[in-house]
């Protein structure tokens, strides 16, 4: 049966103000599952109204952080609660596996909110010794306050974690939210909006409006009342809110792509880096932004290491995700499909030796193969753009500052793994590396407490642990006379 999503906002459902909606379709089998509402700039004013009012004299403008905090916490108990459920949606709104949101995407999430729930009444200010003022004593401090009404626009390949990496922190710093989730992936945005309410978050605190980038994205970037963007998609999207949002000086956070290098050395554990560089760059279809789809091997074991991907690969199960030892779903859209696709024959075509997987061909839902490239250089389109699928890159190099080199030659800058068993190594590479993120040993660590951001085209600003949580506030310094 379709399912109707419509927009949350001010703890109410409802249509959009023209009543369009759009549709939902499976990756698994191209069905329409659903609609939602299709989100106009109404639309948007109505949520910011309600946001902008709750930090304007609401409910939860009286609430100190420690309120904030027990409200969280018990967010996370109904996240916790909801399990099964958010994964399952979040999965197959993309064709992705339910395990992988059950065991990650959703446990981050309960310890986003955990983790923000604890900063909540911690966002303190500082007592600053000063020269005084005109002679006189000073006493100046400085508070930390919500910066305003967030507008949270984000992608579909991990939907309900990355609102939380959003959600948590703002709410923990006492901002307020207008969501505006991936037009392929709305459902369990307003699902969570209605466990805030469960939790006793008052109406228009969070709200969701679903729709498209260039509209509901857009007013949201455009209006007055919207105090700071959070969004996390694409360099290209990310350039168009920076066009709107940088002359109307709003805070802009952006969490953009990647084309993340995972260094082997030849004294890394084998069988370790094999599998940690199969899960790096297949987990969810490859439609990761720290997927390490840059692999660069020492020489020395170059071959060997390839042969031993390329094998995984093979071995890696397509299919419906719901069908028993399938390990691998379709990819989200017909559009990224013909995108991994696309990449794979330029891939063919500059030279690199296809070792496993290849041009998919077109069938019932978004099938894609597991695939390895070996003998690749960093100049191809193949080692330099995100493909965001699971297309995986093997370059060869000799010496640490060869491989340094090679990982820093990129337009990106999001995250990286070493794999090596030499501790000095490790860390000399580690601090070279041009990255928010480094793994040693293992493929993009994820915790609440740590703070996750990019360099270079990988974005601005940092989500995630303490930083996180300040980045939704303002200092604001007080300075008071003592005659
Ligand atoms: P996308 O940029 O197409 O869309 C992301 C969100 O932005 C969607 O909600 C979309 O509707 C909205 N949007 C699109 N155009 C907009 C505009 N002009 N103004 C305002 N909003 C707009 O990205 P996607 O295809 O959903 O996600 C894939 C991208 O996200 C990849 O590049 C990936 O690397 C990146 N990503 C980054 C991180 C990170 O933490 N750095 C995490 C996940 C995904």
């Amino acid at each position: 049966m379709t399912q109707h999503l419509k927009h949350f906002i001010e703890g109410a459902h409802s249509d959009a103000s023209d009543g369009a909606r759009m549709s939902l379709v499976s990756p698994v089998d191209e069905r329409e599952y659903a609609t939602a509402a299709r989100g106009t700039v109404q639309d948007v004013q109505r949520a910011v109204a309600a946001a902008h009012h709750q930090l304007r004299g609401g409910a939860w403008s009286q609430l100190n952080g420690g309120q904030r905090g027990l409200l969280l916490n018990k967010l996370a108990e109904l996240v916790q609660r909801d399990l099964d459920l958010l994964a399952d949606m979040d999965a197959s709104a993309i064709g992705r596996s339910p395990m992988e949101p059950r065991m990650m995407d959703v446990p981050n999430a309960i310890a986003n909110l955990h983790a923000a729930a604890g900063w909540a009444n911690q966002l303190e200010g500082r007592t600053i010794p000063t020269g005084g003022y005109m002679g006189l004593k000073t006493l100046s401090y400085t508070i930390r306050e919500p910066i305003g009404v967030v507008g949270a626009i984000v992608p579909w390949n991990s939907p309900l974690m990355i609102t939380t990496w959003k959600l948590a922190a703002l709410l923990a710093a006492g901002c307020t939210v207008v969501i505006k989730p991936s037009e392929e992936t709305p459902q369990s945005a307003l699902h969570l909006a209605a466990l805030c309410q469960e939790a006793g978050f008052p109406d228009g605190v969070v709200n969701v409006v679903t729709g498209h980038g260039e509209v509901v994205g857009r007013a949201l970037c455009e209006h007055p009342d919207v105090a700071k963007i959070s969004f996390t998609g694409s360099p290209e999207a990310g350039r168009a809110i920076q066009r709107i949002a940088g002359p109307l000086f709003k805070r802009v956070a952006l969490e953009l792509g990647g084309k993340s290098p995972q260094i082997v050395f030849d004294d890394a554990s084998f069988d370790d880096a094999v599998r940690g560089c199969t899960v790096g760059i297949f987990v969810n279809q490859g439609q990761v932004c720290a997927a390490g789809s840059r692999i660069l091997v020492q020489k020395t074991i170059a071959n060997r290491f390839a042969e031993a991907l390329a094998e995984a690969a093979t071995a890696v199960k397509v299919g419906n995700p719901a069908e028993p030892g399938v390990q691998m779903g379709p990819v989200a859209k017909k559009a990224q499909q013909d995108r991994v696709n696309r990449y794979i024959q330029q891939g063919i075509d500059e030279g690199a030796r296809l070792l496993a997987g290849g041009v998919s061909a077109s069938g019932r839902g978004f099938f894609v193969k597991p695939t390895i490239f070996a003998g690749a250089t960093n100049q191809m389109s193949i080692a330099r753009e995100e493909i965001f699928g699971p297309v995986g890159t093997i370059i060869e190099f000799d010496t640490d500052e060869e491989a340094i080199a090679l990982a820093n030659d990129s337009e990106y800058g999001l995250a990286a793994t070493v794999w090596t068993t030499d501790l000095a190594r490790a860390h000399k590479v580690a601090q070279a590396l041009q990255v928010g993120a480094v793994g040693v040993n293992c493929w993009s660590p994820l915790d609440a407490n740590l703070p996750w951001g990019g360099l270079k085209t990988s974005g601005i600003g940092r989500e995630g642990g303490l930083s996180g949580a300040l980045a939704f506030t303002e200092e604001k310094v007080i300075t008071v006379l003592l005659p």
